[in-house]
């Protein structure tokens, strides 16, 4: 049976965990079933079968990816490349403590804390190496012996960013369902990251560049995206607009939404 949030790549790690085996390329050359593949959403056939838990269950909680960059992630559809994070894996020890399963949100790049624990999510072991797909255990990379992420040193967590993660995982149905603000009403996900990403550069750019993005900020994303959605919350989007002589907010948005269409 899934946990609450895991995904179904998750369950596939847990598998190994709840086996002993150190390295996920173990489970492969014993099940024949690629942890890679089910990161993806495929495979999910032979997961059941080893897993014994419903195909259906699999299918909601796998992330699906068809052709090109879109992926889908419960009912969002996200850019894989942008928002998703195969590379460290990542995790917060708090949450392995109260249940020991991967959650699907430790894998989307924009979100940086975990909003309960409040705190940075983990990306290491305990060894100093980086966590990784290739590794078995939940709370251990596969190259050490006694390396455990609970020991690794709590990294605290900004509050703007906790609340932006806050509002993210409301919008994937993990949590309370927050307030949206006025002006991110009726977009979709990855559209609201966008108009965030695109507030916080024009704020701290001081001018409109449809081609700046978050790395031209010099700064970590997570923050520069949470001032975005600061200045949204508190209503300050479309002063910022008039300072910058960017048009209104509905228009502006309109320009941002348009510009994604693939
Ligand atoms: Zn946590
Ligand atoms: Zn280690």
């Amino acid at each position: 049976m899934l946990r609450s949030e895991e995904p179904a790549h998750g369950l596939y790690l847990r598998l190994c965990d709840t086996n002993g085996l150190a390295r996920s390329a173990i489970m492969r050359t014993l099940t024949g079933v690629r942890c890679e593949r089910v990161w993806n959403g495929r495979d999910l056939h032979a997961l059941a079968e080893i897993s014994k838990c419903p195909m259906a269950d699999l299918e909601r909680s796998a992330f699906r990816g068809g052709s090109g960059r879109a992926i889908r992630v419960r009912e969002h559809v996200l850019d894989s490349r942008d928002d998703l994070l195969k590379s460290p894996r990542r995790s917060c020890p708090d949450c392995l403590n109260e249940s020991h399963h991967h959650r699907l949100w430790w894998d989307l790049a924009f979100i940086a804390t975990c909003p309960r624990h409040l705190r940075r999510l983990a990306s290491h072991c305990s060894c100093g190496r980086p966590l990784s797909w290739k590794d078995g255990l939940l709370a251990r990379c596969f190259a050490c012996d006694h390396g455990d992420v609970a020991a690794v040193a709590v990294e605290e967590a900004d509050i703007y960013v906790v609340e932006l993660d806050r509002w993210f995982l409301a919008q994937l149905g993990v949590g309370d369902v927050s307030l949206i603000p006025p002006a991110l009403h009726g977009l979709q996900l990855r559209q609201a990251i966008q108009v965030i990403e695109r507030t916080a550069v024009l704020d701290l750019l001081g001018y409109d560049d449809p081609n700046a993005g978050l790395y031209d900020l010099h700064m970590d994303a997570a923050k520069a995206r949470a001032h975005g959605f600061r200045l949204i919350y508190e209503g300050r989007l479309e002063a910022l607009l008039d300072r910058v002589h960017a048009g209104n907010v509905g228009d502006w948005i309109k320009l941002i939404r348009d510009s994604m269409i693939r």
